[in-house]
């Protein structure tokens, strides 16, 4: 029995997606069929993640419902659909996409595992391709479900701080994320208004000025603030929302800035690309979000008016500014401050750093030893970067490509050169290497001309290693309990891949990000039981190194 409707479209999705027509940005969601969408979940729905939140690099893409703190809920299909991916990832844990026939696919992270006829088909690829993590791409008829039918159990598996489950929609068509919430805001109380924690006025540099400073002035939202400019100015702010139920603070959905009750700029964090996401960490300096636009940022969900939504002062009176934040549930808040015009000199434009990146060209960074080449639109705006060469570690200099893990907007090549010739036995053995929160992290590499070539994504500082040694191997327990567990790390260049075999036939060999430990419970359906069995495991590093642990145990 099918327990789903088909609605006309265009009614319900007015509905779902309601907000006054000077709300929606240029961008409009656009699915084929509607479906009313049920919760994934069997007990009450409380968020502790919404769509387009801030994380380091990049937007959340969906949004978290509480679990309880514990794991093992089971998890249903939100609408009719097929799998269309199946993902088992150290990152994401269990993950699953359904494909609807809305035209939207949802997507279901961190599990702890899949329903039976969906894990019977994993393990079926697994053993197949002797893998654990995997990639699976299905096809329409290949795994039906219906809507409300258990996919899978709830987890907190992968890159998660307490169980939860991860739910995503994306255009079938694009890949665009969209927000989930308006489909399941019927599960949800929420009364409470969002609120903005700090504004911040951004003096365009060599064009504009506040309160006396070339940079910015950030002050808490309080009405009637009064604050002198002159020239071109942006405005930032800090803002999070609330729901009753839920104790987490979360993303606003619109925000929007007036001045002199002219809309300036409108931020609806309805949908985002892939691509469009990288420009989260320009557009955002210390979790204020600009309500101006840069000139490489492209992201949809901002619109501004014709001044790209910077606020130009020249006259001297009073600049009448307001902001005006508002969550899906029509709660709002409105704060309301002053530039006063006051005619000041601008000073002209200071360049930071030792080397510009500019974001319409090809920006070609050399030293001796080194080339990095950013192509056109890989920065948001012109930039400037602190570039040096510090004392060699043996194979290169250490090259500081700017003082922090600045992004960039695409992968854009590096060159490091080799300082001493390396015999051609271990030139596979190198790579470059990435200082991250003190230590040194592979980032790929092949050897040319006397160079490591890579791609990198971000600047940083970078400088050639080499990996001669093999993975460490650890046994935790060999056949006690009836299960084989390690311990597999690796110093250098970090684990690639690994493989087990319990007398000469692979075994699914599970990998559990918070413990590095892998573990194969041993199954009496597979293995025969009783007597001595051999083992055999196979860890391999990103440059090649292979350590292979041979034993027997009794079972
Ligand atoms: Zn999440």
């Amino acid at each position: 029995m099918k327990q789903w409707k088909l609605i006309a479209a265009s009614l319900l999705l007015l509905s779902m997606q309601s907000a006054p027509a000077k709300y929606i940005n240029k961008h409009s969601v656009k699915p084929h069929k509607v479906v009313i969408y049920t919760s994934p979940l069997d007990i009450p729905l409380i968020m502790s993640g919404s769509f387009g939140e801030l994380r380091p690099n990049h937007f959340h893409s969906g949004i978290d419902f509480k679990t309880n703190g514990k794991i093992g809920f089971p998890v249903h299909s939100i609408a009719p659909g097929y799998v269309s991916k199946i993902f088992v990832s150290l990152g994401s844990g269990y993950m699953l996409h359904i494909a609807h026939p809305t035209g939207y696919t949802s997507i279901y992270r961190h599990m702890t595992g899949f329903a039976p006829k969906i894990m019977q088909y994993t393990l079926r690829y697994q053993y197949k391709h002797q893998v654990d993590q995997c990639e699976i791409d299905l096809k329409p008829g290949e795994l039906k479900v219906e809507q409300g039918e258990v996919i899978g159990l709830s987890g907190n598996e992968g890159f998660s701080e307490g169980p939860h489950v991860h739910l995503d929609m994306y255009r079938t068509d694009n890949g665009d994320f969209i927000d989930p919430l308006p489909f399941f805001r019927r599960y949800l109380k929420d009364t409470r208004r969002p609120q903005a924690d700090g504004i911040r006025l951004f003096a365009q540099s060599g064009e504009g000025i506040v309160a006396g400073r070339t940079d910015q002035l950030s002050f808490y939202p309080a009405n009637g603030k009064i604050i002198q400019g002159w020239g071109s100015i942006g405005v930032g702010v800090k803002s999070h929302d609330y729901q009753d139920a839920s104790f987490n603070r979360l993303r606003v959905r619109y925000i929007q800035l007036f001045v002199d009750g002219k809309l300036k700029c409108n931020i609806n964090m309805g949908c985002f690309s892939r691509t469009e996401e990288k420009q989260v960490s320009a557009w955002v300096t210390d979790d204020f979000e600009k309500l101006y636009r840069e000139p490489g940022n492209h992201m949809r969900i901002m619109a501004t008016d014709k001044q790209q939504g910077l606020i130009v002062v020249n006259q001297e009176r009073d600049y009448k500014c307001e902001l005006v934040l508002r969550d899906l549930f029509g709660n709002e808040s409105r704060y309301n401050f002053i530039i006063r015009g006051r005619k000041k000199t601008i000073p002209p434009k200071k360049l930071q750093g030792n080397e510009q990146l500019y974001w319409n060209r090809i920006n070609v960074i050399k030293r001796p030893g080194m080339q990095l080449t950013v192509p056109r639109s890989m920065v948001p705006n012109n930039i400037g970067i602190h570039v040096g060469a510090h004392a060699s570690n043996g194979f290169s200099d250490v090259y500081q490509l700017d003082n922090q893990l600045t992004p960039l907007l695409g992968s854009c090549e590096l060159q490091i050169r080799l300082l001493r010739p390396v015999p051609k036995s271990d030139i596979h053995k190198l790579y470059i290497a990435q200082q991250k929160f003190g230590q040194w992290k592979y980032c790929g590499g092949v050897y040319l001309n006397g160079y490591i070539v890579t791609k990198i994504d971000k600047l940083g500082t970078y400088c050639v290693m080499m990996d001669k040694t093999a993975p460490h191997i650890a046994v935790v327990s060999s056949g006690r309990g009836g299960k084989l567990s390690f311990v597999v790390t690796d110093t250098g260049s970090d684990l690639q891949s690994y493989r087990g075999y319990v007398d000469g036939k692979f075994v699914l060999l599970h990998l559990r990000r918070q413990s590095d430990k892998m573990e194969y419970k041993l199954d009496p359906a597979y293995i025969k039981r009783g007597g001595t069995h051999s083992f055999e495991l196979i860890a391999v590093d990103n440059v090649g190194n292979v350590a292979t642990y041979k034993n027997t145990f009794k079972w």
